[in-house]
């Protein structure tokens, strides 16, 4: 198996990169904001940063790469998954804002498939013109790896459906303009039926949200209560009461989406460079076999990251679902994040704590930040005890516990 780009696919990485130099402020990479394989900060803590963001997010939305492997009567450019894959490594080299997770990975390829044509007709001119952005309503106090174990109900009443319950851990709620959330709408039924997915307006009457500080101390997560929240009979997506089987393409894709494995490789140069400029006991680190050692480690699990990513967008190309790759991407990456900051921590000592950048802060006080905000990345989207699980189960038919 050879992962070669063809001459196409060449031009498009250079064409992604070209745009990133011209688009991104020179100084953008040096901004400590995200640590890779990590979500993407609601907030960019300064007004500065935010419009950058915002001016960024335009851009690629006027080059159609919001949406770039969408088929084009859907407002994308029907670029292969390779060159979606090349485009997000590049993105996430030059860690550029992540423009939109959701509404363009996870919720329009979804509807794309489950959708009926006017929700089709409805949705996703707004999601590929970037018009709306959107949150993932799934975890409940009661249910996170377990999400049979939902108890938000979206009960039908006329022409609407009336949402009572809670959602937790709703990532950027806040910022956002509608969640797309599952439901019981038949509590009667057994747990895995009688789910349904709906979108819902974020500035409908009865919907209150309450901030959740994370690790970091930033608004990222909230708490969101519907009290008869009223939605449209067709905000319900899917088929009605199978919207446990359309989770599981939903979760599929946003697997897949949350990789940015160039910022991995960003983040390692970084820290290689570190070592081969600084000296402690008067040698360069580079020098210490125990460094070199951890290093060529990291360097390997990077090499089979990008590996994963290729042929994870290769098989998408070939119309096969990577239900057990996603899983094997989702561990291996998030994982590596922790391992990149574990490392970084280890190497560099106590360096590596100073929170605050100062003339002895390696790396821009980012490490700290990293190891930090690695933890949560192997919980969110399925923590890796059930990626695990499901690669024992549908990857290699072993019995469930
Ligand atoms: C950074 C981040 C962002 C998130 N964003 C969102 C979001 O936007 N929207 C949203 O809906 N949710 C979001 N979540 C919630 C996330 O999906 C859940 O936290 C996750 O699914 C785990 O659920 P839980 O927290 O209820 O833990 P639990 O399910 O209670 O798990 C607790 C522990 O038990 C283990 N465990 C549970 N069941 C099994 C099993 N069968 N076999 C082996 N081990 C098991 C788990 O792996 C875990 O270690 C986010 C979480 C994080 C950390």
């Amino acid at each position: 198996m050879e992962f070669k780009f063809n001459e196409k696919e060449e031009a498009f990485y250079n064409e992604v990169e070209d745009f990133l130099k011209k688009e991104l402020p020179p100084d953008w990479p040096d901004i400590p904001l995200v640590w890779p394989g990590g979500y993407s900060p609601s907030g960019y803590r300064t007004e500065e940063n935010y419009k950058t963001a915002e001016r960024f997010r335009a851009k690629i939305i006027e080059k159609g790469w919001l949406t770039i492997s969408w088929p084009k009567e859907y407002g994308g450019k029907e670029y292969t998954n390779m060159e979606q894959a090349i485009f997000d490594e590049r993105m996430s080299y030059y860690r550029a804002p992540v423009v939109d997770v959701i509404a363009a990975g996870i919720v329009g390829p979804t509807l794309l498939r489950i959708g009926t044509e006017e929700q089709q007709k409805q949705w996703i001119p707004k999601i590929a013109s970037g018009e709306i952005r959107m949150w993932l309503g799934y975890s409940e106090p009661n249910a996170g790896s377990d999400l049979a174990g939902i108890q938000t109900t979206a009960i039908e009443d006329g022409d609407e459906y009336v949402l009572n319950g809670q959602k937790v851990w709703s990532s950027g709620a806040h910022v956002m303009d509608y969640a797309w959330l599952i439901a019981r709408t038949d509590p009667s039924a057994r747990r895995h039926r009688g789910v349904s997915f709906f979108i819902v307006d974020n500035k409908s009457p009865g919907i209150t949200m309450r901030p959740v500080l994370n690790i970091l101390g930033q608004h990222h997560f909230n708490e969101v209560f519907y009290d008869n929240v009223r939605v449209p009979r067709e905000n319900l997506i899917g088929q009605k009461n199978r919207g446990f089987y359309h989770l599981m393409t939903a979760l599929d894709f946003e697997r897949v989406t949350l990789v940015g494995i160039g910022g991995f490789k960003r983040m390692f140069e970084e820290i290689v460079d570190y070592v081969k400029t600084t000296e402690r006991d008067g040698r360069p680190m580079s020098e210490n076999r125990s460094v070199k050692n951890k290093l060529a480690e990291i360097a390997t699990k990077i090499e089979i990251g990008y590996i994963l990513v290729w042929r994870t967008a290769e098989m998408l190309d070939k119309g096969r679902d990577p239900h057990v790759e996603s899983s094997i991407l989702k561990v291996v990456s998030t994982e590596l994040a922790q391992s990149i900051a574990e490392v970084a921590m280890d190497i560099m000592g106590p360096y590596a704590q100073i929170v605050e950048e100062s003339d002895y802060t390696p790396i821009r006080a980012l490490i700290p930040r990293g190891f930090l905000e690695s933890i949560s990345a192997t919980i969110g989207a399925g923590t890796s005890e059930i990626q695990r699980n499901i690669i024992a189960r549908r990857g290699l038919g072993l019995p469930r516990e």
